[in-house]
């Protein structure tokens, strides 16, 4: 089997595993490429710049001081079999397993859901901008079948939406949230767009970032279909 391929790691993080200590391996190599990634340096395949045995070790000196470890990207999934070994051993060290993922591999994720406990998965656009910002016209199948295979594990979770005005409306907001409470989700995140790079296609302004978050009819909506809703500015 092959190594997985680690392009980064944030040693110490209290924002990226629900109410838990955790660290975040970022793995190389995503199959989409959204107009706004701010990882564009992840997004090929190709070698990580990070020993995952050498890393493995650290993680188990983390034991007691970290509760959970996140694979995020790129596409941790991309790697497949090699990720989802990796995620069990890590999780045979008593950490909980915490997985950012595009949602791009419902059959990869099937396959790692006995090793992972939480997912946060990227609900980009409706299906209509969703080639758009990806590039890719799969993409959105993709992520539906993935949506249905982890709400069928029963296991946490938070669906999100970045809000990039050039991509998503108010009522896209409000058709995708409609959509993923429909799918028995009960955790929904709503995150403001902010532009990492600036060029010339590059056309919202901070009127059109924050209409999401100062509209209160939707909020009060978008907060009626879920346990919880997290509107991060
Ligand atoms: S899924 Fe994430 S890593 Fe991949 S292109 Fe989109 S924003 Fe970048």
């Amino acid at each position: 089997m092959n190594a997985i391929q680690i392009g980064g790691l944030v040693s110490f993080t209290t924002i990226d595993y629900p109410g838990k200590l955790a660290c975040v391996l970022f793995l190389v190599g995503c199959p989409i490429r959204c107009a706004y990634c701010s990882n564009p340096h992840l997004l090929s395949v190709g070698p990580g710049d990070y020993d995952p045995e050498k890393v493995f070790d650290w993680l188990k000196s983390r034991v007691g001081k970290l509760e959970a470890v996140v694979f995020s990207g790129g596409e941790a999934l991309m790697q497949g079999p090699a990720v989802i070994e990796y995620m069990r051993r890590v999780r045979d060290l008593g950490f909980s397993i915490g997985l950012h993922t595009n949602g791009f591999y419902p059959e990869n994720l099937a396959a790692a859901s006995s090793f992972v406990d939480w997912v946060g998965i990227d609900y980009k656009a409706t299906k209509t901008n969703y080639e758009k910002l990806t590039g890719v016209n799969i993409a959105y199948d993709h992520l539906i079948k993935s949506l249905d295979v982890w709400a069928a594990t029963g296991k946490p979770a938070e669906v999100r939406t970045t809000c990039d005005p050039r991509y998503v409306t108010p009522n896209d907001l409000l058709e995708i949230a409609r959509d993923v409470a429909a799918r028995g989700f009960k955790n929904f995140a709503v995150q403001k767009y902010i532009p990492h790079f600036e060029d010339e296609a590059h056309i919202t302004t901070p009127t059109m970032r924050n209409a999401f978050f100062n509209d209160e009819k939707l909020r009060k909506e978008v907060n009626s279909l879920f346990e919880t809703v997290l509107w991060r500015e």
